[in-house]
């Protein structure tokens, strides 16, 4: 089975105190994922080394970092670069959320540079696609999404796309509380699935995690997650409360 994946977007949130709480909180309920699962914890970048020795402490639980930049190294105040993530161990990073798309203008080429970057340094990324709202009213989602794959993904290996986990997240349900249906995140994440497998294969396709985000809570998660082609989420506010993100991990399939 595909691996399956809780994964925690604390975004711009939380003191490191109340970082620590809430990790305690999650861990204290003491859920230890199955074979094929994993939880992981996106936090922000000065919290990445603390949270790791308190997260990874547990088995199939991940520190994430939130992003990293374009280029590899060099005059770029402020940034944070895939070889220094991998230099403190971080296994996972978030790329492309669409609050950086669209606050900090990242565009599908600067994301395919990212991709590299993070293979490159033995990192996975999770790397989030979705459309806004008049796309989807239009009945548009379904190429929109495709192009940024093939944008950002296909210059990729299968061997490379194999190493991937992408987050399909509309970006209308993005912290709205309008969650997708269980439907319509089955149907486009098989249409993504699908378009994966005209370019890589069946098999390779058939490899790659695609989580959904977009207003997953405890209440919604079990049968968002049901569907066959969403291999759980990634999940905003409502990773911000332990109980809530602890019942979100137990939805998993
Ligand atoms: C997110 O930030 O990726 C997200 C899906 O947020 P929320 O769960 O709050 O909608």
């Amino acid at each position: 089975m595909r691996q399956q994946i809780a994964a925690a977007n604390w975004k711009m949130n939380l003191t490191w105190e109340q970082g620590q709480q809430l990790l305690k909180g999650i861990l204290d309920a003491n859920v230890t994922p199955k074979q094929n699962q994993a939880v992981i914890i996106a936090v922000p970048f000065p919290y990445l080394t603390a949270a790791k020795e308190i997260v990874e402490k547990k088995a199939g639980y991940f520190v994430a970092a939130q992003n990293c930049y374009h280029k590899k190294s060099g005059a770029f105040t402020g940034e944070v670069s895939a070889e220094m993530l991998k230099s403190i161990g971080v296994k996972y990073v978030i790329i492309g959320h669409s609050e950086r798309r669209e606050y900090f203008n990242e565009t599908n080429q600067q994301l395919a540079d990212k991709l590299n970057l993070l293979l490159e340094n033995g990192i996975v990324p999770v790397f989030c696609c979705g459309e806004p709202l008049a796309v989807r009213e239009a009945n548009e989602q379904n190429s929109y999404v495709e192009q940024q794959l093939v944008e950002s993904l296909f210059h990729l290996t299968p061997e490379q796309i194999s190493g991937i986990v992408i987050a399909y997240e509309p970006i209308w349900a993005i912290g709205t509380g309008k969650t997708a249906t269980a439907d319509q995140a089955q149907e486009i994440q098989a249409y993504l699935r699908s378009v994966l497998a005209g370019k890589y294969g069946k098999e390779v396709a058939a490899k790659i995690p695609v989580l959904y985000g977009g207003s997953v809570k405890a209440a919604n998660a079990k049968e968002i997650f049901s569907n066959e082609d969403v291999d759980g989420g990634l999940v905003g506010g409502a990773s911000l409360q332990a109980d809530e993100f602890v019942k979100i991990i137990e939805g998993l399939k």
